[in-house]
């Protein structure tokens, strides 16, 4: 019924939301929740995806899913996108295991220019290594007809900033992509997780494949939404480099990670 509520609201007032949105950007209201990403074989974090929060006065947390679309057509993702990289990279710079941190980059935060610089400034201000930021993208960053915004990924790409195909096999993915654009990662959605650990051919003979086209491009591959150590050794058993989800931790507040740290180095 929430969703259902805030959807309606969403059509009769989006320029409330907005406004709501621009006042979030100027308090405290949105924050980064981090989730570790472990080495499929060791354990060890080797990286955490940034995933943004908004904890709305009124409302509660509202879930990225259903706000970030409100965000793009306000015209706002720049802003608040910008935000993201800048705090990711700061908080990940006091991280004394030097994990990565991945951000998530909408298709509409790549139009014009914009987007290499901002990442270089969120560097150079925060001291990160290039090389410990991930970007995490979906498909639908080839569906404009600007390709030349391509172009902004090959430099951050150069500089050694990782770039990462996200939600891969969800929806229309077509392997065509992966020749596109020079990804270091793909991440593999957990539809094929499920499938492949619940015993279906199918789902396993493609993400066999998957895989092996990876490994052929020289792509590292991370495996998302593992909720279970059933699905956990599928991934593993079949090569997947990293795995993500509710069964190695769930996305916790950056105040959080600093006791993950010492857990981690205790183990
Ligand atoms: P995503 O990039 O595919 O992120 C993974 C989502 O799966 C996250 O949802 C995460 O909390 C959830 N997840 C992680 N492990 C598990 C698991 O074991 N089981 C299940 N069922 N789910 C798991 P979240 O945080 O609600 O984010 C949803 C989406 O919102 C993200 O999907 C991403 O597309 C978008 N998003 C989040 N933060 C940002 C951001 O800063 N910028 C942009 N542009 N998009 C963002
Ligand atoms: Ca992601
Ligand atoms: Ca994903
Ligand atoms: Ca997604």
């Amino acid at each position: 019924a929430f969703y259902a509520n805030f959807m309606l609201e969403r059509a009769e007032g989006d320029r409330l939301l907005e406004n709501d949105v621009r006042d979030a950007l100027n308090s405290d209201a949105l924050s980064l929740a981090y989730q570790p990403i472990v080495d499929a074989r060791s354990g060890a974090i080797v990286g955490r995806e940034a995933l943004l929060r908004w904890n709305h006065p009124q409302r509660g947390a509202i879930p990225p899913d259903l706000f970030i679309p409100v965000i793009e057509d306000a015209g706002l993702i720049h802003q608040i996108g910008d935000w993201v990289l800048r705090e990711a990279c700061t908080e990940a710079a006091t991280w004394s295991d030097e994990a990565r941190v991945a951000v998530n980059i909408s298709a509409a935060q790549l139009g014009g220019a914009g987007l290499a610089k901002t990442v270089f400034g969120a560097l150079a201000s925060s001291g990160l290594a290039p090389g410990r930021l991930e970007l995490e993208v979906t498909e639908s960053i080839f569906m404009g007809d600007d390709l030349s915004t391509l172009g902004s990924l090959e430099a951050l790409r150069s500089l050694g900033v990782g770039l990462v195909l996200d939600d891969f096999g969800k929806g229309y993915s077509s392997f065509g992509y992966l020749s596109r654009a020079r990804f270091s990662k793909i991440k593999i959605d957990q539809s094929f997780v499920r499938a492949a650990a619940a015993g279906e051919r199918e789902g396993r003979a493609i993400l066999d494949g998957i895989l092996a086209l990876a490994r052929g491009l020289g792509m590292a591959t991370t495996a998302e939404g593992i909720e279970t150590e059933a699905e956990a050794e599928v991934m593993r058993e079949l090569g997947c480099h990293q795995l993500q989800g509710y069964y190695f931790g769930r996305p916790r507040p950056a105040e959080a990670v600093a006791k993950e740290e010492r857990r981690a180095v205790r183990r």
